[in-house]
């Protein structure tokens, strides 16, 4: 039997990507050795077991901790459930959410009737099921050392990389050409909504046709 360690479970508007403006339930699974230097969740990188607290914890945090409940699928759908959320969009994040096997929680999911995504950064074998969004977001050279492999370059639905510099836009194209990656449709994020970030992210868009994201989410204020 699978099971997820959640640090978070939410419904809000999915303000990235493809599905930028859904209700989405925020699935938030705890672990990342990933290591980039301006991740917004530090709080999800360590499994500690100390930091093992029950559901009703988890669902009312009020503040990013790194607290976390293991459950199974069946007590996540379950959960779902039971706050009401209306929303029919799961999103599973993290933390780094391919640490895991994702296949039974989506597979579960859907079955129930909701769509299922998630985001990673690439960087572990991806398990899901084939209906399942996949949104990678490449980390390329981060602390951790990982590397972003090939078949999740080669699975993902859409690429949405963080940008702040040339660089970061210059590592994108190395690994669209490594993995001969030409109909993913391409998302860039400006990193903390910085100006210099965000022209640069808007330029390099028309340039090559791809598309900006700009964490709506984050514009109005909300999680
Ligand atoms: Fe943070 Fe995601 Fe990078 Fe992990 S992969 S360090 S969660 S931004």
């Amino acid at each position: 039997m699978s099971h997820y360690k959640i640090n978070e479970l939410f419904e809000t508007i999915q303000g990235e990507g493809s599905f930028t403006g859904q209700p989405s339930i925020f699935i938030r699974l705890q672990g990342c050795p990933v290591g980039c230097s301006w991740c917004d969740t530090k709080h999800t990188w360590e499994i500690n077991l100390e930091s093992q607290v029950s559901t009703q914890t988890v669902l009312t945090k009020s503040a990013e901790t790194d607290e976390w409940v293991e459950l199974e699928p069946e007590e996540i759908l379950r959960t779902v459930q039971g706050q009401g959320f209306k929303a029919r969009h799961i999103v599973v994040t993290g933390g780094e959410p391919c640490m895991y096997d994702l296949t039974p929680l989506c597979q579960l999911f859907e079955e129930h009737g909701y769509s299922t995504q998630i985001e990673t950064s690439g960087t572990f074998e991806i398990l899901t099921t084939e209906s399942c969004w996949v949104t990678v977001s490449p980390k390329v050279n981060m602390r951790g050392g990982y590397k972003v492999l090939s078949s999740a370059m080669l699975r993902a639905n859409e690429i949405k990389h963080p940008v702040a510099t040339e660089q970061h836009v210059d590592d994108l194209k190395a690994l669209l050409n490594q993995h001969q990656i030409t109909e993913t449709q391409v998302y860039l994020q400006p990193i903390s909504q910085k100006d210099r970030a965000t022209k640069l992210a808007i330029d390099t868009c028309i340039d090559n046709n791809w598309r900006l994201s700009v964490q709506v989410h984050k514009y109005i204020g909300i999680e």
